[in-house]
């Protein structure tokens, strides 16, 4: 059970956020096969050509279902991490703003991408994530995660790309 792998830290990184904590799941073979062999089976591998991941987690878990996979993997970063040109899209969070960057040549036109990161929340990460990978011609065909606040509404913001997640709290 994925559940039993996750930590749930209180007040963390900041007072009335419940974060939970992927790195007992991480550590753990059984778990970090769980997730892996669980993201594999979720979405029909056949589908898609690259995974895409989410700095920081979704490049654990997006750079390890790639290899498992024999598929390449495609990297989404902060700003100014990323040393090509970029594309950038901004989204909004609480409070301010937040960017993310992929690279304008990380994909040939029309390649199918399955998108990866740990956690669903609000949706906003995910979201400018789909409006990047279709701006630099990529087609996104599901969003993998392993966490997902059922509480948000994270999954209305993406729209109609399927969304899959391995845990629902
Ligand atoms: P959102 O854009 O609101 O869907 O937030 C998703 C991003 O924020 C993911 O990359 C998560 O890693 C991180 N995140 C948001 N809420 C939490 C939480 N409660 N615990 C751990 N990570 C979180």
């Amino acid at each position: 059970m994925i559940e039993s792998f996750i930590r749930d830290v209180p007040d963390f990184p900041k007072p009335g956020i419940l974060f939970k904590d992927i790195t007992p799941l991480l550590q753990s073979a059984e778990g970090l096969a769980l997730a892996i062999d669980g993201m594999a089976k979720a979405v029909d591998p056949s589908t898609y050509d690259i995974v895409c991941g989410i700095e920081s987690r979704g490049f654990i878990f997006g750079t390890a279902l790639a290899r498992q996979l024999n598929k390449g993997f495609v990297p989404i970063r902060k700003p100014g991490k990323l040393p090509w040109k970029t594309a950038a899209e901004s989204y909004e969070l609480e409070y301010g703003t937040d960017t993310i960057e992929i690279h304008v040549d990380a994909c040939d036109k029309g390649k199918r991408m399955l998108m990866v990161d740990d956690l669903l929340a609000t949706g906003g990460t995910m979201e400018a994530a789909l409006k990047l990978v279709r701006r630099i011609g990529g087609q996104p065909v599901a969003c993998c995660f392993v966490i997902e606040l059922g509480f948000l509404p994270g999954r209305a913001k993406l729209g109609q790309v399927p969304v899959h997640s391995l845990l629902k709290v």
